[in-house]
């Protein structure tokens, strides 16, 4: 099977073979369908198996379908708010966030993205921690933005200060979840998770990716995840 009988967005199809993929990886071959038919999926992929378009595509896809991106509510227009004096701060509801580890694995992340948003009106930005790019970042969320791909610690920060709300957040990717656990981030990540605006569990559609599957990943799963699909490549 190639990825034309994969049922992907014309736009999607055309920026995947610009990309010069030819046919989907196992985990993508697995992982497209499942995600179209809006289950939930735990996916056991190492890197290099194509996990990122595999997540990517059959998202990208749905909110293709929905339409383009939805107004936002009243509330994305706070003056003062979010500690911000005397500017008309604009905040962002994504519809789509891709939590990952690192800055490396989030921009590798946001390039795959940008290539397959080229050419739709699906707008993405990555933020990560770091001090030099906060004031590039904000200005990248300032204007509103569907995907955010981030990194737990610098997202926590762009919701304190009201630059950010996950109350829109339709789709919701964990990537390589074993190492955030490794890196210590499970606070950060429940709080994203569990103790902001995001909708619960089943509301939303959330799918984890991890290299291992270890205790700690399996109770995530059970809690981020509502009557989801396993799969292992
Ligand atoms: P990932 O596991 O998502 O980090 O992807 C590993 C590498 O494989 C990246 O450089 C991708 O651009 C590339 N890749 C992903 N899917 C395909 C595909 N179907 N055909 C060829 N290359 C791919």
């Amino acid at each position: 099977k190639d990825f034309e009988g994969s049922g992907l967005h014309k736009l999607l199809l055309r920026n995947v073979a610009l990309s010069g993929y030819k046919k989907p990886t196992p985990v993508q071959r697995h992982a497209i369908p499942t995600v179209m038919a809006r289950r939930d999926l735990m996916s056991c992929a190492q890197t290099g198996s194509g996990k990122t378009a595999a997540f990517l595509l059959p998202v990208l896809h749905q909110m293709l379908l929905m339409g383009g991106p939805a107004p936002p509510p009243p509330s994305s227009m706070s003056g003062g708010g979010g500690g911000s004096f005397g500017s008309r701060m604009r905040r962002s509801h994504p519809t789509y966030l891709i939590l990952a580890p690192t800055r490396e694995l989030a921009s590798q992340i946001f390039s795959e993205c940008k290539k397959f948003c080229h050419a739709t009106s699906i707008r993405a930005a990555v933020i990560y921690g770091g001090s030099e790019n906060t004031r590039e970042q904000l200005r990248a969320v300032e204007n509103g933005v569907d995907v955010v791909v981030a990194t737990p610690g610098r997202l926590l920060d762009f919701i304190d200060r009201g630059r950010i709300s996950l109350a829109n957040v339709q789709f919701l990717t964990l990537d390589e979840a074993d190492r955030m656990l490794d890196m210590g981030f499970e606070p950060q990540i429940r709080q994203i998770v569990e103790g902001s605006d995001m909708r619960p569990a089943g509301q939303r559609q959330t799918l984890m990716f991890s290299a291992t599957f270890p205790r700690e990943i399996q109770r995530l799963a059970a809690d981020f995840l509502h009557a989801y699909i396993f799969l292992t490549v």
